[in-house]
Order: C-alpha cells, then sequence, then structure tokens
C-alpha cells in the first residue's frame, strides 16, 4: 500500500480553522488509499501559547537556568501538544489514528541534547499502527536516546523527522505543508516578481535554504536526498501541488534545466567583510587569523586566501569581536558592515558558459558594485552592500528571466 508522510509547520496547526485544513488534506490522502504518517511541529508563533519560543520565554525569567536535559523534556512538549490535539480532530471526525511522542515512534537519537543527531528509527510500532489502519500522528522535532532519554533535534527539526520517517519507511513522498504555495524564485519581499517553481533538485533546494532562504531544514534535504525519497514544499491552504524537490537527474531527464542556468536567488543580510592585509612580508597571517577565528567559535564564509592577505565575512553579530581579536594579532582589518551575499542557485549553471558574464553585466548596468565573488558548480555567490540588496536581487532575476512562466 502506497505510504506516504505529510508534515505539518507551526502556522498549519495554530487555531481550529488552520486545523480544519490539515483534517482536509489527511482526509484526501486517506480516500486515495494511502496510509499516512503526519509529522507536527509545534503550535503557531513565537508569543502563542504552545510555540517552541514561547516554552523557552517560560524559563527565561529564571535566566535561561535549566540543564539542556530539562530544557529538551520542556521543548518536547509543543510537539506532543500538537499531537494529541490533531488526534483528538480526527477521533472526532471517525478517523482512527494514534499520537506518538518521537521515541515511541521508534525515532533513536543520540545524547546531544538541543542538537540530537537521529542514528536508526525502529519502524516496527509504525507499521503495525499503519497495518491497523490508523493514521499514525508523530511529534516532530524530538527522539528519544538508548536509554530512554527525550531528545530534541535542534530549531526546525520537524523537517528533518518527516525525511528521516520518509526514508525509513520507504514513502513514496514526503510533503511538507506550511503558509506558503512552494518554493519560489526568490524571496517575493524583495522581488515582487517572483514565481513558484514546480520543481527543484536536492541541491538546489539545500543551496538555497544553506544561503538564507527559509524554506525546509538543510538537515532534512540531506536526508531525503541520501534515500532519494521526493519531497513537495507545498501549502495547507490551498490544494495547489506546490513545488517538487527530487534528483538532479529525474529533472534533467523531464528535460526541465535545458534552458535554465539559473534556478533562483537567495541572499544573508547583516553580512561584515573583513580584509587583512599583508605587508610585513610572510608572517603565517593566513593561519593566525583563522585559527583565532575558530579558536572562538567565529564561523567564517565567502573566504580568499591571498599571498597579499585574507579576505573574508562573518556576521554582523561577530563583528566586533572578530576585529578585537584581529587587532590583538597586531593586524588592522579592513571592515565594511552591512554586506549582503547573494546567492544564484542552478543545477543548469554547470559548465554554461557566460553566466558570471550575465551576473556582472546585470550588476554593473545597476550600478552595483560587487565587493567579492565565488562559485562552486550550481552556484555564484556575491558580496554586495545590503544598500543595494533591492536593486541587485530585481536586476538578476529579469536578466536570468526567472519572471518569466
Ligand atoms: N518547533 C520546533 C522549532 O520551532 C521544530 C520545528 O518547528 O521544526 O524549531
Ligand atoms: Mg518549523
Amino acid at each position: 500500500m502506497d505510504l506516504i508522510v505529510q508534515k505539518f509547520g507551526g502556522t498549519s496547526l495554530q487555531g481550529e480553522q488552520s486545523r480544519r485544513h490539515v483534517l482536509r488534506h489527511i482526509v484526501r490522502e486517506r480516500a486515495a488509499g494511502r496510509s499516512l504518517v503526519v509529522v507536527v511541529s509545534a503550535m503557531g508563533r513565537r508569543g502563542e501559547p504552545y510555540a517552541t519560543d514561547s516554552l523557552l520565554e517560560l524559563v527565561r525569567q529564571n535566566g535561561n537556568a535549566l540543564p539542556a536535559r530539562e530544557k529538551d523534556l520542556l521543548l518536547s512538549c509543543g510537539e506532543l501538544i500538537s499531537a494529541a490535539t490533531l488526534c483528538s480532530l480526527l477521533t472526532a471526525e471517525g478517523i482512527p489514528s494514534v499520537a506518538l511522542s518521537g521515541g515511541q515512534a521508534g525515532i533513536v537519537t543520540d545524547a546531544r541534547f538541543g542538537a540530537a543527531r537521529i542514528v536508526r528509527i525502529q519502524t516496527e510500532a509504525i507499521r503495525q499502527h499503519l497495518k491497523e489502519g490508523r493514521v499514525a500522528i508523530v511529534a516532530g522535532f524530538q527522539g528519544s536516546t538508548d536509554r530512554g532519554e527525550i531528545t530534541t533535534l535542534g530549531r526546525g527539526g520537524s523537517d528533518t523527522s518527516a525525511t528521516a520517517l520518509g526514508a525509513a519507511l520507504g514513502a513514496s513522498i514526503v510533503d511538507i505543508y506550511t503558509d506558503v504555495d512552494g518554493i519560489l524564485t526568490a524571496d517575493p519581499r524583495w522581488v515582487p516578481s517572483a514565481r513558484q517553481l514546480p520543481v527543484v533538485s536536492y541541491e538546489e533546494i539545500s543551496n538555497m535554504a544553506n544561503n538564507g532562504a527559509k524554506v525546509i531544514h538543510p538537515r532534512a534535504v540531506e536526508i531525503a536526498m541520501k534515500a532519494g525519497v521526493p519531497v513537495r514544499v507545498r501549502s495547507t491552504f490551498s490544494d495547489g501541488e506546490g513545488t517538487l524537490v527530487t534528483r538532479s537527474e529525474t529533472i534533467r531527464e523531464k528535460g526541465v534545466w535545458t534552458d535554465r542556468t539559473v534556478t533562483g536567488l537567495a541572499h544573508v543580510s547583516g553580512v561584515t567583510q573583513l580584509a587583512v592585509h599583508n605587508d610585513n612580508g610572510p608572517s603565517e597571517l593566513q593561519l593566525r587569523v583563522f585559527r583565532a577565528m575558530a579558536t572562538h567559535g567565529i564561523s567564517v564564509d565567502f573566504i580568499n586566501v591571498m599571498p597579499t592577505g585574507v579576505h573574508y565575512t562573518v556576521s554582523g553579530a561577530d563583528t566586533d569581536d572578530a576585529v578585537r581579536l584581529l587587532r590583538e594579532l597586531d593586524f588592522e582589518p579592513t571592515v565594511r558592515r552591512g554586506c549582503a551575499k547573494v546567492s544564484l542557485i542552478g543545477g543548469g549553471m554547470n559548465g554554461e558558459p557566460g553566466v558570471m558574464a550575465g551576473i556582472v553585466e546585470a550588476l554593473t548596468t545597476a550600478g552595483v558594485n560587487i565587493l567579492q565573488s565565488a562559485d562552486s558548480n550550481t552556484t555564484i555567490w556575491v558580496l554586495i552592500a545590503e544598500s543595494d540588496l533591492a536593486a541587485a536581487l530585481q536586476t538578476l532575476h529579469s536578466a536570468f528571466g526567472l519572471h518569466l512562466a
């Protein structure tokens, strides 16, 4: 029998109206004869009673004093509440279902509280429930160690629960239901002509997610990709099919990439560019700079190492620390705050000449200065001033024809 995983995010579960929509998707798939595993997030967003951020607020008054183990106990409650609430709705509608904690669903993790990794999934319990005709509702974002300790997977982890269950159960698809219609070519708040993509590859979506697009958790994509389980990102509140995420080979076979070099744009703002120059001859500058950043837990990006020095970026929040460390090493860095990193992502750009030329031409015409650039086989990154972000995204979006249906 066809088995699918449906994952519903916090906004899909907040309020009775939304949960009616959730019900609609469950009823439809059941009517089509499918076995369902439904993974749920905590209800709502910050400020709403059972949202993960609201649970965290409960201990803020004590200066966040709570051991990691107990913090996971607290955080796991949000998803449990969602699972039980949805079970009650299904029961009222005469749909047999069971609500399971991550541990009860067989999700076994290591013991890194707050950032646990799934080590295996024991699927017997879920399979038995499905066999007996129940919808298995699983609390996302959590698991349990071999010793029965409750763990959580890190923020945004219920996507990971969903694809991991999909992979372990051999699901035909994992549907990620959310409050947007699918994956867009760019953030519509910056690019009004952004449009929905019918299909993207695992690599593309993971590059988008890693470069600032908040669509799906990168680890969830990694797991789906490894198992080859197709994923769909779609809206709870409509009947649209959303965006299919699948193997690049499958997309290539369908011919989608014959005319698509760039699939989408992503961006991160609030970035600081640091440049350290090597004016005093050989000084192991590169080694000393990056070792200092590493030992102080500062994540570096956009790294350019040259004989004459280094260029790299840090997040805005790390700027003061990074500059202080460099000065302590007797370096005088050039600091440029307020930068944005724009990523052009496309599985079809691999080996295609002219993509960088197109970028430079578009940005130059729009009067946008490129501060730094880098590339891989499926992504080109440019660093620009944040004040140029709207112009850059919009001009790149139209230069690569992303506004065309
Ligand atoms: N509720 C958790 C969070 O807010 C997990 C999730 O929503 O994916 O991070
Ligand atoms: Mg979420």
